[in-house]
């Protein structure tokens, strides 16, 4: 179902007034975890002033050790759902159990599904039940083949509201976190009809090359870009290293937004 094959035009998501696919590229951006009210409302007013429409933020967090933050849960989606509605954003959030899709529902307009998770596919199959947008994020190691099986559980259960979003896999390289495979977006463009994004953050995990990277998956033919900001990254409960800052946000915006690859 995800196939070309089957469907020759894009599939586009409609967002709010934001379209993802079908040819006008779009930005989301946001912190990696919602830390509190104060901290997301301070991005969203930033991503507002700056003309971005979907916002981003973490409730559950899949971090390597049990020690670190865990994230703030349903409380975390509704912190996220408060700011965004105050700014008339649209919401991005990462569910990780099953049981939490149909709530998570109410409170935000897309359920990310997280790299760690692509092959749950208990959750896929979830979120395959519910009629809201979803965004899949390619696993740590996994092919493009295996990630488009991931999308076809969720299609094939009926929701066919599905983004690919390529976020970097596992390469014997370590100058950037993960390796960024930008040859997955003319590859999925080509294999299928779904929307195809790139996360610039965790693929790279440098602020310093995120444009460069942003133009280069827009080049390639991405519907669209997710970036990391927080309003003071140096005291982030995640991703403190590579979470831009709001003024290295809005520079970060122009410059992609001056290739002329941005809408
Ligand atoms: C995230 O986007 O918050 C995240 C945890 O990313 P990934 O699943 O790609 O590691
Ligand atoms: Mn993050």
């Amino acid at each position: 179902l995800v196939s070309r094959k089957k469907q020759k035009e894009d599939t586009i998501i409609k967002l709010g007034d934001t379209f993802v696919g079908g040819g006008k590229p779009m930005m989301v951006a946001g912190p990696c975890s919602v830390e509190s009210y104060e901290q997301v409302r301070q991005v969203a007013a930033a991503l507002k002033q700056a003309g971005i429409t979907v916002m981003r933020g973490g409730a559950f967090k899949p971090r390597t050790s049990p020690y670190d933050f865990q994230g703030l849960g349903i409380e975390g989606l509704k912190i996220l759902k408060e700011a965004a509605d105050e700014f008339g954003l649209k919401t991005i959030s990462e569910i990780v159990n099953p049981a939490h899709i149909e709530l998570a529902c109410d409170y935000i307009d897309v359920i990310q599904i997280g790299a760690r998770n692509m092959q749950n596919f208990e959750l896929l199959k979830a979120a395959g039940d519910v009629r809201t947008p979803v965004l899949l994020k390619r696993g740590l190691a996994a092919t493009i083949d295996e990630f488009l099986h991931a999308a076809e559980y969720i299609v094939s259960r009926g929701n066919t509201q599905v983004m690919l979003i390529e976020r970097g896999i596992r390469t014997y390289e370590k100058a950037t976190r993960n390796t960024l495979d930008i040859s997955a977006v003319p590859i999925l463009k080509q294999e299928s009809h779904l929307p195809v994004l790139v996360d610039v953050t965790h693929s790279t995990g440098r602020k310093d090359i995120l444009a460069p990277c942003a133009k280069a998956a827009l080049a390639a033919g991405a519907d669209g870009i997710m970036v990391e900001v927080h309003p003071n990254p140096a005291v982030a409960l995640s991703d403190a290293a590579q979470q831009l800052n709001i003024e290295e946000f809005n520079r970060f915006y122009n410059d992609v937004k001056q290739s002329g690859l941005l809408r």
